[in-house]
């Protein structure tokens, strides 16, 4: 007999209050701005991708602070923020 096992994961660590897409662009000005901060955010909140030269990132706006995200996740987020 097969057991049959429905996994279901919607974990969130984090409540997206408010997204702000393509904010702003990942480049020199931004990475000498961050790069003094202890929260550099040089990569993406939602999928760990390293941010790259040029790229848009969007702001996400959480009960634990701002955080950057990328194009493809901010859109994503966007869409969920909106249908809910
Ligand atoms: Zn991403």
């Amino acid at each position: 007999m097969s057991k049959l096992t429905i996994t279901k994961t919607t974990t969130k660590h984090y409540n997206i209050q408010q997204i702000g897409l393509d904010m702003m662009c990942f480049d020199e000005s931004y990475r000498r701005i961050r790069g003094n901060m202890r929260n550099k955010l040089f990569n993406c909140h939602s999928c760990g991708r390293n941010f790259e030269d040029g790229e848009n990132l969007s702001l996400i706006i959480t009960d634990k602070g701002n955080k950057m995200v990328c194009h493809k996740c901010g859109v994503e987020i966007k869409a969920e923020l909106e249908g809910e």
